[in-house]
């Protein structure tokens, strides 16, 4: 039986995987953007959104690659995606900056504020704020060197899913954005299954 954990609208949940643990993220309601991190046990490592476009010179791994950590080691393979993407490893989680700039004022929900509330129930505290790897998250790279980021494709139960390369910390947002979104699309809620 896959143990299931679920995710409410603009909170995390996390998860500590062993290697060859699959990981399933799924788009509960459809249109949500599940801002993902995986972390060394110990803090010292991260996925890293920049080295894995460097080493596989993509955007975002097809079936089969991996995302890997600033130590250059595979974290997570992409075994399967059943959304019709594409997904982000570009831009870092939203943060309270980004709302009071926006005008959503101070108080604002956020991935990075998630991200590190969660690893600090993990005894982990980083002294940085790795890039998300933004599943569903409708990230186009224009001709003109624009970035474009619509509103997500993926459907009412569209599912990602990884397989741990190493002991892992595994931490997923349900993104509490909804400055970028056009009403009534609002935050909706996520859920993890793992495979042991
Ligand atoms: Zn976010």
């Amino acid at each position: 039986m896959a143990e299931v954990i679920h995710i409410p609208a603009r909170h995390a949940g996390s998860v500590r995987l062993s290697k060859g643990d699959r990981v399933s993220i799924i788009d509960i309601a459809g249109h949500q953007g599940a801002d993902c991190f995986a972390i060394a046990p110990d803090g010292i490592s991260t996925s890293s959104p920049q080295e894995t476009r460097a080493r596989l010179g993509r955007l975002f791994p097809k079936i089969g690659q991996s995302i890997y950590s600033d130590a250059g080691v595979p974290f997570l393979t992409l075994t399967s995606d059943t959304s019709p993407g594409p997904h982000g490893l570009l831009v870092p989680p939203c943060d309270p900056t980004m709302y009071r700039l926006r005008g959503a004022g101070l108080a604002h929900d956020s991935c990075f504020d998630n991200l590190h509330r969660t690893l600090a129930r993990h005894g982990i505290r980083l002294g940085h704020t790795p890039i998300s790897i933004c599943l569903f998250q409708n990230l186009t790279l224009l001709q003109t060197g624009e970035v474009q980021i619509g509103l997500n494709q993926s459907r009412p139960g569209d599912r990602v899913v990884f397989r741990a390369e190493a002991e892992l910390v595994f931490v997923v947002s349900a993104c509490p954005n909804d400055v970028f979104k056009r009403p009534p699309l609002q935050p909706t809620d996520l859920m993890l299954e793992i495979e042991r």
